[in-house]
């Protein structure tokens, strides 16, 4: 296996297979306000899904419309007809929460698989849609042929578009499941201790370079899912430098988890 597992060869492994596809389809982009981040993904989205034949169709609202206008505006979106699934990007504005919009949308239309009925099954172990975050975990896992079956793997954060959806897939009886997930959060004691257990390391807890190589058996194989800003850089919830030299196999950021994402909720299209 690579040391250094990029994500540029899993995209392109996933784009070339969503070329292959007849039908084209449409997504549905629904944003509200203009922050700087979602933007930037929004820029990439745009690309692969042009490289792929997928149209998107955004609607792009102002921070300042009601939560009303806000809710009837997605409302319309969804009843169209006219998209295949629909995105909804955040940060949304303070006062509106971003479950009561995935039910409005439904989940027939929900690419990101948030909606409940989407991830219940997903904690059922059936076939569903995938939140593309995990999703790009387990597409990275499966193209660099990581086993998970019986290993010690543990995820640093319990959110649910990261780490509640990846345990209950690291757990499914399936491949690239049936892991022993141990899952922590910000009250957990000893940390550093627990994570030494894991066989499989994976990050997503939003503060820059907090996992150091004092966290890491020798060996381990580390994931790290984190985005943060430092210093005008970006750089993920691993100190990269530390942890490389005892890790079996790492992701970089930028250049990992993060990438593949965009490719994941594209192919969730076909999915829906
Ligand atoms: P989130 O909703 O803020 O959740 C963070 C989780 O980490 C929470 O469970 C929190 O614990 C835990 N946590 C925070 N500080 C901790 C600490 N010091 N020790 C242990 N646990 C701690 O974050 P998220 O949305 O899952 O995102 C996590 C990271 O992944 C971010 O850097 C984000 O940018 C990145 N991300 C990347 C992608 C992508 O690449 N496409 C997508 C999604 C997220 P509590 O539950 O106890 O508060």
């Amino acid at each position: 296996m690579e040391k250094i597992l990029k994500g540029k060869l899993v995209i392109e492994n996933i784009l070339e297979n969503l070329k292959k596809q007849q039908k084209k389809r449409k997504l549905g982009v629904f944003r509200v306000g203009d922050d700087p981040g979602s933007s930037y993904y929004l820029k990439s989205i745009i690309k692969n899904a042009d490289e792929v034949g997928i149209t998107v169709d955004t609607l792009e609202l102002e921070e300042n419309n009601t939560e009303e206008k806000i809710k009837k505006s997605l409302k319309t979106m969804a009843k169209s007809k006219k998209v295949d699934g629909i995105l909804i990007m955040e940060p949304l504005p303070e006062n509106m929460n971003i479950n009561d919009l995935i039910e409005i949308i439904g989940k027939d239309l929900d690419v990101e698989g948030m909606h409940p009925y989407n991830l219940g099954k997903l904690l059922m172990g059936h076939p569903t849609i995938i939140p593309s975050t995990p999703g790009a975990v387990l597409e990275l896992m499966k193209y660099y042929d990581i086993d998970t079956t019986g290993k010690d793997t543990v995820i640093i954060g319990r959110s649910n578009i990261v780490g509640k959806p990846l345990a209950n897939l690291l757990l499914r009886k399936a491949p690239l499941g049936n892991a022993t997930v141990t899952v922590c959060h910000s009250k957990t004691k000893d940390i550093k201790n627990v994570s030494k257990k894991a066989d499989i390391l994976i990050v997503a807890i939003g503060q820059a370079e907090f996992v150091t190589g004092e966290f890491v058996k020798e060996g381990a194989i580390v994931i790290d899912v984190g985005t943060n800003e430092k210093n005008g850089k970006m750089v993920g919830d691993v100190h990269f430098e530390s942890v490389e030299t005892k890790a079996k196999a790492i992701t970089p950021v930028p250049g990992g988890v993060g990438s593949i994402t965009t490719a994941m909720l594209l192919s969730n299209l076909y999915k829906l």
